[in-house]
């Protein structure tokens, strides 16, 4: 099985990806995190991206297009996988199209989690993330059960540099102008579910989860 989360940034797709795994045994594929790793190693490509990422705005669709060929060409991938924050833009999904059908693959569903931005902006606000294992809690909706630690691998949490206020502001309108248009992208095709992401991350957890049964 294959699938990708879409959405806004702090709709929930880090935390849905992390339950998929667990109930589906195929990897998250996070492009954000593949990324960070990148900055936190200092390599050529994490240089490039920090500029980017400090702003808000997207890394160059063809640096992320490569790390995703790669990426889906490695062998955990052979019984699918979760793409959580790729595709970002209409370049990005025909280059994804394209890969997959070169591996003689398809896409299977696309959910699109819808999140207002007064939500959002509360949610990214109150994010903490593990350094070393990259889940998501939230101080007041999804705190860590020891402060400051992650509860599956005893990570130290920290506050992402771009989820202070303004750099939230800057992504929100990136989103709205480079990534929804997405949503009618794979309406199209025919692969797209919208779930309402406003409820308990057991909630939203429920909605993918009857989709993907039925
Ligand atoms: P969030 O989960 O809050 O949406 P991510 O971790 O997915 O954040 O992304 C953080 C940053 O990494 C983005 O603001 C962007 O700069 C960069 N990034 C991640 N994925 C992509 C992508 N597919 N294309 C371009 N830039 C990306
Ligand atoms: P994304 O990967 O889409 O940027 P995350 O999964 O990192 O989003 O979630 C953003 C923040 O919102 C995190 O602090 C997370 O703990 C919290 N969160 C996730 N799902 C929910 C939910 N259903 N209700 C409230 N908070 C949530
Ligand atoms: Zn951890």
């Amino acid at each position: 099985m294959n699938l990708i989360l879409l959405g806004p940034p702090g709709c929930g797709k880090g935390t849905q990806a992390k339950i998929l795994i667990d109930t589906y045994h195929i990897p998250q594929i996070s492009t954000g995190d593949i990324l960070r790793e990148a900055i936190k190693k200092e390599s050529p490509l994490g240089i490039e991206a920090k500029t980017h990422m400090d702003q808000g705005s997207l890394v160059p669709d063809h640096l992320v297009i490569k790390i995703i060929e790669e990426r889906l060409k490695q062998t955990d991938c052979n019984r699918g996988f979760i793409l959580d924050g790729f595709p970002r833009t209409v370049a990005q999904a025909e280059a994804l199209d394209t890969t997959l059908s070169e591996m003689g693959s398809k896409l299977e569903y696309v959910f699109s989690i819808e999140v207002d931005d007064e939500e959002l902006i509360r949610r990214l606000t109150g994010r903490r993330v593990c350094r070393k294992c990259g889940e998501s809690y939230h101080i007041e909706f999804n705190p860590p059960r020891q402060d400051g630690l992650c509860d599956s691998c005893q990570g130290e949490l920290y506050q992402r540099d771009d989820d202070k206020e303004e750099t939230i502001r800057n992504r929100l309108k990136v989103y709205q102008d480079q990534t929804s248009p997405l949503i009618s992208f794979y309406q199209r095709k025919d692969v797209l579910h919208s779930i309402d992401g406003i409820g308990s991350i057991e909630e939203i957890k429920k909605r993918l989860l009857n989709i993907i049964n039925t």
